[in-house]
């Protein structure tokens, strides 16, 4: 089968899954694009043949040659497209986040579970990454006996114009928040952050960062976010077990020796080091779409990461040790 897919929202990530969704996986086809941006869209939408351009996401949502949506846009106008895309009965994959504010994420959880089956994913792409798959493996295997820690860093070369005091939470550590829910199969029910001097290069910016996560069963989670290091993109994890410790690996599939010296490149940004990952990601949804049984992170998982970012968001302000208070689990999600 191929899974029409309708796209809204055309600048960065839209444009690069519309590469993917064209060139890279199967079982796709793009038949409808919208944009805030109109002429972006239609610029968009000349490389692809027969495919509509939209002035309203809604209006994308309802048209008949749409299957399945993917949602790209600004993250602010999230919720209004993923709640059209339930109305409509019509399987979605929603880039993160599930929407900006907890209160919006409980409102889509609840639609979905009044729907009654689950058509929403939300593109919380690390699950999809080889790298902690394979972390996923060892750990779940036994060897390490029983995960009690992680050591985890997330440094970014610098950030974007947009980024503001807590997306160093918002934007940047909620993917460690989805990741160590996912890994440790635990909810998180507290959140800690301490305050090192501060990197010159971050300007006014609270930058790096130590998030500390404590897991519904007892493990403890530090999280270094340094997202102003300017050497590149590196994204380290260590688990510590009872018997052992099981780390991520690098990326990185070569290493020089040359002129008396080791070297391995340092991936540049989130696109390169992740690329493979959002290759899989995209490709089990649409398999996912085709076979009819949603699977991936729910929309409960984007309601979780929001409520544990809102939960560090306060720790920030305050300094305090804050803990996460999560609605009841609908069963649709258990
Ligand atoms: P972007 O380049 O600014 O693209 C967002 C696009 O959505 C822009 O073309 C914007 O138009 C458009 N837009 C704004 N309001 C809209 C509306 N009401 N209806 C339709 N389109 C609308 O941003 P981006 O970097 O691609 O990010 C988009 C989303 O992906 C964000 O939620 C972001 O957090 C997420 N993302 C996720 C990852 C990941 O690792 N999973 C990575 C990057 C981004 P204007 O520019 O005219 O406002």
């Amino acid at each position: 089968m191929v899974v029409r897919v309708g796209l809204i929202g055309t600048g960065m990530i839209g444009q690069d899954h519309l590469r993917r969704l064209t060139r890279v996986l199967a079982g796709a086809s793009v038949t409808a694009v919208s944009d805030v941006d109109v002429d972006l869209a239609e610029r968009v939408a000349e490389g692809l043949p027969g495919a509509t351009v939209h002035v309203t996401g809604e209006e994308l949502i309802a048209h008949p040659q749409v299957d399945a949506v993917v949602v790209c846009s600004w993250g602010p106008t999230h919720e209004q497209y993923v709640l059209a895309c339930i109305a409509a009965g019509k399987p979605v994959f929603c880039e993160k986040p599930l929407a900006t504010t907890q209160e919006a994420c409980r409102r889509i959880v609840e639609a979905e579970a009044a729907h009654g089956s689950r058509l929403v994913q939300v593109g919380y792409m690390r699950r999809y990454d080889p790298a902690y798959q394979s972390l996923q493996a060892a750990v779940d295997s036994g060897q390490i006996g029983t995960p009690l820690m992680m050591h985890c860093a997330h440094r970014n070369a610098g950030v974007p114009g947009f980024y503001d005091k807590e997306s160093i939470i918002t934007d940047t550590a909620v993917h460690e928040i989805d990741m160590v829910r996912w890994l440790f199969g635990s909810e998180i029910v507290a959140a800690q952050v301490f305050k090192p001097r501060r990197n010159r290069n971050g300007g006014d910016l609270q930058d790096p960062l130590l998030l500390l996560l404590e897991t519904a069963d007892g493990a403890l989670i530090d999280i270094e976010l340094s997202v102003n290091i300017r050497y590149g993109y590196d994204i380290r994890g260590e688990v510590v077990g009872e018997n052992g410790t099981a780390t991520l690996s690098s990326p990185v599939p070569v290493t020089v020796r040359a002129d008396g010296r080791t070297s391995t490149p340092v991936p540049l940004d989130w696109r390169e080091r992740f690329a493979r990952a959002y290759d899989i990601e995209l490709q089990e949804w649409l398999d996912s779409v085709a076979g009819g049984v949603a699977e991936g992170p729910s929309a409960w998982d984007g309601y979780a990461a929001a409520v544990v970012s809102d939960a560090a968001v306060a720790a920030l302000r305050t300094g305090e040790r804050v803990e996460v208070s999560l609605m009841d689990r609908p069963g649709l999600y258990s």
